[in-house]
Order: C-alpha cells, then sequence, then structure tokens
C-alpha cells in the first residue's frame, strides 16, 4: 500500500488516461531555443518519463515570431519545426513503460518579449521590460488566435499528447483579457466579455484543428497579484466558457511577472495557492491542476486527498529529480532531491539567458554530458569535510560504486546548509541535509563525525577529496575583537544579540543574517498573505490587498564598503524579495561606508570621500561580521606530500564568490571524471 493513493491514482480524461496525477510544469530551460539542442530537449523529458511523470509540459513556443520571448526565440511555425520536435515526442513515448504523456506549451510574450519587435494588447510598456510594445491591429489580434491554432497543430504533427495554451503569468493572453493592460475598444476590448474573446477565440479554433483526441490543457491566472487585474467573477467566466469550447485540463497561474508579491521563492510557504485552485475547482467540471511551491510527495497528497485539485504541476521539483514519482512510489521518499526554490540555477539561469539546472543536480538539462556511470575500477577515496561540495563529492563517488569514507569535524553533516536551514524562510534545506544523510546511508558511505582528519587518516586512501570549507573573514578593523562583536556563524547559532544592531557586509549572508535578527520563523499561509498582502480574488481583483507587518524585533543597519545599491549581487528572481523584506522592517541601509573603530559606543563609520565625508556613532549594542569568507586549507600542504591524487573543492578551493550551486558542481564533476 503505498503513502500517497491519490497521486499515484490515473486520471481518464476520455480519449486517453494520464497514469498519474504529476504533471511536470512548463521551464523554459534554453534547450527549446535551438534545432541542434533537441537532442539534449529528448533526453531531459526521457529521463523524466522513465521516473514516472504522468504528464509534462515543454518550455513556451511562440505561435508567432512576434510572440518570442527572446530574440529568435522557440517557435512553432512550421512544418519543419514540428518534424525536428519528433526527437523529443518519440523519445518520451520510448521511455518508461511509454505511458508517459508529454504536451508543448504555446506562449506568445506580448509585452514581455525581450525584443524590439514585441506587440502588445496596448502600447503600454511593462515594468520588466526595457521595449515598447507596438499595438496589435484588430486584424492582428485575430490573426494570432488563429496562429495559436494553427500552431497546436503542429504540436500534433509532432508528435505531441496535446498542448498547454498559456493564458498567466502575464503574457499577451492575460494582457488582453485585463484592464490593466488593454484599453482597447475594438472588437477585443471594452468590456470584459469582449476582452475574454481572445483566449475563448483560441480554443475554439485550437479544438476545431486538432480535433477531439488531443489534450488541450489551458493555464489559467487565478491571482493576478497585480492592480486593475481581474475580478474572481470574470476569472470563472472565463474557465467556463474555455470548458465549453474544449479545453480538456485547467492548469492555473498565480501572479503576473511583474507582481510585487513572490510566488515562488523558498520563502513562500508549501502549497500556499491551493486554496484557489480548490475555489476554481468548486465552478468547473473538468479537471483542475494546483501549483506553485508544491515539492514533496506528502503535500501533493494532501491536497488531492482533500479534493482542492485533481492534479499537481511541479516544475523545478522534478528539474530536482527526474525519479522524484518512482521515489514516491517505491516507498523511497526521502531520496528525492527537494526542491528547495532557490532558483539559483534555474529561474537564475533562464533570466540571464543560461541553460537552467538545478543547483542540487547538475546533470539536470545537462544529461548528455555529465555522465555518471559505475566505475570500472573502484578506488578507496577519502572526502574531508561534509558541507555541500563533500556530500556531493562522497555521495556521487559512491554512487559510482567507489569505496568512500567521509570526515566531519564537527557532530553533524550539512556544512554551510545548516546555517542557512535557521534562516527564516529557509527552513527547508533541512530537507537538502535529510537527502544527503540518507544517500550517504544508501550508498554505504562510511562516515566519521566529531573527526578532525589528519595526514595519519588519510594515508591508506587512494585519492583524497579536501572539501574542509570556509571559516568566517575578521576584517582588520580597530575594536574588532570587542565583546559586541560576533561572527554571522556565532549569530545564527545563538550567541546574543542585542536589540540594535550593525551587520556589517551586505552579501547574501548579510540579508539572510538581518531576517533572521528581524523576525521569528512564521511559515504559516495565512501570516505570509498578511505580510504581503494578498487575499481573496473574490475581495479585492487580483487578490491584492495592504500589507500587514508584524513589528520587527530589532533596530537593524546594514552596510556595505562599495558604494553600488545594496543587494545588487543577490539572485535576480529572489534578491528584489530580500530586498523588499528588509525595507518594510525599516532596515537602514549604508552604502559607500568606511569602517573606522569599535568601542564601547558602537560602530564609527565615514560615509562618503572628500569634503562631503560625514562620520557617524551607530551606537548598537551587536555588530554582526558578515564580510565574507576565507578558505580552510590547512590539509592541503601537508596532503600535497604524500604523492597521491589529491583534489580541493567548494569554499577550499574558492572562498570568493563560495556558493553552493558551484561547490556542488565542482563535485559532481569531479565524480564523474573520477
Ligand atoms: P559576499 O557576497 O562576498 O559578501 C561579503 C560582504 O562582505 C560584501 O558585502 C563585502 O562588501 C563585504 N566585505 C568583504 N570583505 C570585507 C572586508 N575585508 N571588510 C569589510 N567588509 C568586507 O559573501 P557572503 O554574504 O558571505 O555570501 C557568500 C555566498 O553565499 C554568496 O556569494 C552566495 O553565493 C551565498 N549566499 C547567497 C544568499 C542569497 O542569495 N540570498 C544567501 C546566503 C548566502 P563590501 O566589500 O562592499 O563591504
Amino acid at each position: 500500500m503505498t503513502d500517497y493513493p491519490h497521486l499515484l491514482s490515473p486520471l481518464d480524461l476520455g480519449h486517453t488516461t494520464l497514469k498519474n496525477r504529476v504533471v511536470m510544469g512548463s521551464m523554459h530551460t534554453k534547450l527549446e531555443d535551438r534545432a541542434k539542442d533537441l537532442p539534449k530537449l529528448a533526453a531531459y523529458f526521457a529521463e523524466r518519463a522513465d521516473g514516472g511523470v504522468g504528464l509534462m509540459v515543454t518550455g513556451g513556443y511562440a505561435p508567432n515570431w512576434r510572440g518570442w520571448l527572446l530574440p529568435f526565440g522557440s517557435m512553432m511555425t512550421k512544418s519543419s519545426h514540428a518534424r525536428r520536435h519528433r526527437i523529443v515526442t518519440d523519445a518520451v513515448h520510448g521511455s518508461g513503460d511509454g505511458d508517459a504523456k508529454i504536451l508543448m506549451q504555446v506562449l506568445h510574450a506580448g509585452r514581455y518579449g525581450y525584443h524590439p519587435f514585441s506587440v502588445g494588447a496596448s502600447g503600454k510598456k511593462s515594468p520588466i521590460t526595457p521595449f515598447k510594445p507596438r499595438t496589435m491591429s484588430a486584424k492582428e489580434v485575430d490573426e494570432t488566435a488563429t496562429d495559436f491554432a494553427k500552431a497546436s497543430a503542429l504540436a500534433k504533427l509532432a508528435g505531441y499528447d496535446g498542448v498547454e495554451i498559456m493564458g498567466s503569468e502575464g503574457y499577451l493572453i492575460n494582457q488582453l483579457i485585463t484592464a490593466r493592460t488593454n484599453n482597447r475598444t475594438d472588437a477585443w476590448g471594452g468590456s470584459a466579455e469582449k476582452r475574454m474573446r481572445f483566449p475563448v477565440e483560441i480554443v475554439k479554433r485550437t479544438r476545431d484543428l486538432v480535433g477531439d483526441d488531443f489534450i488541450v490543457q489551458y493555464r489559467i491566472s487565478l491571482l493576478d497579484l497585480v492592480d486593475n487585474a481581474q475580478s474572481w467573477e470574470e476569472t470563472v467566466e472565463l474557465a467556463l466558457k474555455l470548458e465549453a469550447e474544449g479545453v480538456t485540463i485547467l492548469n492555473t497561474g498565480i501572479g503576473w511577472h511583474e507582481a510585487r508579491v513572490p510566488t515562488i521563492v523558498t520563502s513562500v510557504p508549501r502549497a500556499a495557492f491551493a486554496w484557489t485552485t480548490a475555489k476554481l475547482k468548486a465552478e468547473v467540471s473538468i479537471p483542475v491542476v494546483a501549483s506553485n511551491r508544491i515539492n514533496r510527495p506528502e503535500v501533493a497528497e494532501e491536497i488531492l486527498a482533500s479534493g482542492e485539485a485533481d492534479l499537481i504541476s511541479m516544475a523545478r521539483p522534478l528539474l530536482a529529480d527526474a525519479e522524484w514519482v518512482k521515489k514516491a512510489a517505491e516507498d523511497r521518499a526521502d531520496e528525492i532531491i527537494t526542491c528547495i526554490a532557490c532558483n539559483q540555477a534555474c529561474l537564475d539561469h533562464t533570466f540571464r539567458n543560461h541553460r537552467a539546472t538545478c543547483m542540487l543536480n547538475p546533470r539536470s538539462a545537462h544529461e548528455t554530458e555529465l555522465i555518471l556511470l559505475p566505475t570500472k575500477r573502484a578506488k578507496k577515496v577519502a572526502v574531508v569535510g561534509a558541507g555541500p561540495a563533500g556530500l556531493a563529492a562522497a555521495v556521487e563517488l559512491a554512487g559510482r560504486g567507489h569505496v568512500v569514507e567521509l570526515f566531519e569535524a564537527s557532530g553533524d553533516i550539512g556544512g554551510q546548509f545548516k546555517l542557512a536551514a535557521k534562516i527564516p524562510g529557509k527552513e527547508e534545506f533541512v530537507h537538502t541535509i535529510r537527502y544527503y544523510e540518507r544517500m550517504l546511508d544508501v550508498r554505504g558511505v562510511k562516515v566519521h563525525l566529531n573527526r578532525r582528519a589528519s595526514v595519519d587518516d588519510l594515508a591508506d586512501f587512494d585519492e583524497i577529496v579536501l572539501a574542509t570549507g570556509v571559516e568566517p573573514r575578521i576584517p582588520s578593523i580597530p575594536g574588532v575583537d570587542h565583546p559586541k562583536v560576533v561572527t554571522y556563524q556565532q549569530a545564527i547559532n545563538g550567541a546574543p544579540v542585542g536589540t540594535r544592531v550593525a551587520v556589517m557586509g551586505a552579501g547574501g549572508i548579510g540579508f539572510d543574517v538581518s531576517e533572521f535578527l528581524l523576525h521569528d520563523v512564521d511559515e504559516s499561509v495565512e501570516h505570509w498573505m498578511e505580510r504581503w498582502g494578498v487575499t481573496d480574488p473574490a475581495l479585492e481583483r487580483g487578490g491584492l490587498t495592504t500589507k500587514v507587518q508584524a513589528p520587527p524585533r530589532r533596530t537593524v543597519h546594514l552596510l556595505q564598503r562599495k558604494t553600488s545599491e545594496l543587494g545588487k549581487g543577490l539572485g535576480k528572481t529572489s534578491g528584489w524579495v530580500h530586498r523588499a523584506t528588509l525595507k518594510d522592517s525599516d532596515v537602514e541601509m549604508l552604502r559607500g561606508v568606511r569602517y573606522d573603530k569599535i568601542d564601547d559606543d558602537g560602530l564609527h563609520i565615514t560615509l562618503g570621500e572628500g569634503h562631503g565625508a560625514e562620520t557617524r556613532v551607530l551606537d548598537v549594542d551587536t555588530i554582526v561580521l558578515c564580510t565574507g569568507q576565507e578558505s580552510v586549507r590547512e590539509l592541503v600542504e601537508p596532503m600535497s606530500g604524500l604523492g597521491k591524487p589529491v583534489h580541493v573543492i567548494g569554499g577550499a578551493d574558492v572562498a570568493a564568490e563560495l556558493d553552493a550551486k558551484r561547490a556542488i558542481k565542482q563535485a559532481t564533476e569531479l565524480a564523474a571524471r573520477g
């Protein structure tokens, strides 16, 4: 008997059956954009089909070139495009039990197009793109609806099991259906009914072209989270019209990309929006998909069991682990690489126009390039340090069949992840530690805790991996040894911190520590909704209301020497959330700071240079050093004398720009070579 009976039960769609309730939501990996990358895209989806996913959705394909996301972006407009996609659909249908289904997403970016040829419902520029769109003529809107249908027919020719029509996240369809962006007075605007004609025509024309034996999934926006958005009545009216025109499944979307409410980062509670899916499900009779921040089988199962949705969409969780479904079905859920929604290697890559992958699984979207086959010559390998780099190296080397022993000086594994897990909104890092703990056991790695490895301990191994990590950098400032001063490690691990605090250094850790000092952990959906001003869309259009913030526990000053804006170096898709959180908590952000000294009066600083320079004393109880790290390399030199291969990885290799993404990738590549 499985723990996830609802999740693993089939769903009859009439002309076909989905084998389970797991949908891999659309993600643009960048492998979609060039024909030469289609074999890599095929391998990526084939691994997920092998891993048991019931239904997958590709990244977006534009129905015409004006709808590109990026210049020369992915599109489906010719039969030659369709023919090339056979490699993808054949790979999916030939993998696993041969019963995985794949949909091609049709997406017109509208004013979100990152190119000078973009078009929109109106000429209003979006706040997140530099290009002003040209207003579409009435004829062009009409032709674009037909282009959606033609792209769908080509998807059928390519062997897809259906299409997903992208009607959420603020792309063209959203732009046409809301008064926020549609001020037209022609047949496509002026009233809610005329505005929603566009998606209704798309579905009607699509169904006419593709026939009945083809899945037409529509992604509908349930919470726009922007002003002047759709009302709930309009959303329901649209859903009913789409159902009447032959939509098979309603997938759901939360928030336009320009919304100032986070919808997918780590701090968004699990299944935070399932209640909106439940509201829609009560209105329609076709299956409805829940999405956003659902990452673990028990969370998905609970949504299905409580009747809030018929299917669960997960995009990043299936990027993180292609075998997510298989592991859940085989009672191995504790072996799942749980997506922690960090966005560091997926969305942050996409927004920088790099190929998406996963911080915790660098093989993702690199299946044909990063290959970890069983070794033909097992070696005895010592890994020193059980932080992200050491853990990844130990687990992957053991996975290839090497005999691995892991040495860790402290009493438990996790390294910097242990600190991250204590930051409000980042508690989910405990699942990363759980994954590694389990896999060390599954793969038979001998773990020595509370053991600072010596040269003698390592002498008998064939190869040594040094992943000894980092220690906080102590800057040379007069008075830095004052009792008011603590390192970020000490602060996070419970050292006393007063109510007035200066946080020195505004990198990722300076921001994290500030959040840690300001607010208690409260993961409830209700609290999170209040804090970000989210409400029932039946009460307020788009579900936006006034934010209610709990008073901060401390007064915090966050400082850096650089003159650039604080937090500029944080992730593209998560940095703005951290900046907004600190701003809402009245954190004073100071840049261009010179640290003069620390004494009983507090932190003495100078702001600015030359004649305009101003000195200040921050009267604080505690100063927390978040001033970067230095590599711990005490074993590097002694080990290099032993005449055997010694590999230095992670923070021990490069402390600057220390990050888990680089550490895990470096460790996995080392394991693949070794
Ligand atoms: P970081 O980003 O390099 O920041 C270090 C900070 O210390 C900078 O603000 C730097 O700014 C300051 N600093 C450096 N040397 C100094 C010195 N000698 N005296 C005074 N100030 C000094 O590193 P981090 O914050 O320690 O984070 C490490 C890594 O962890 C990041 O690169 C990131 O990959 C990861 N991380 C990310 C996040 C996130 O994105 N939310 C959160 C946590 C950790 P100035 O030189 O301008 O003063």
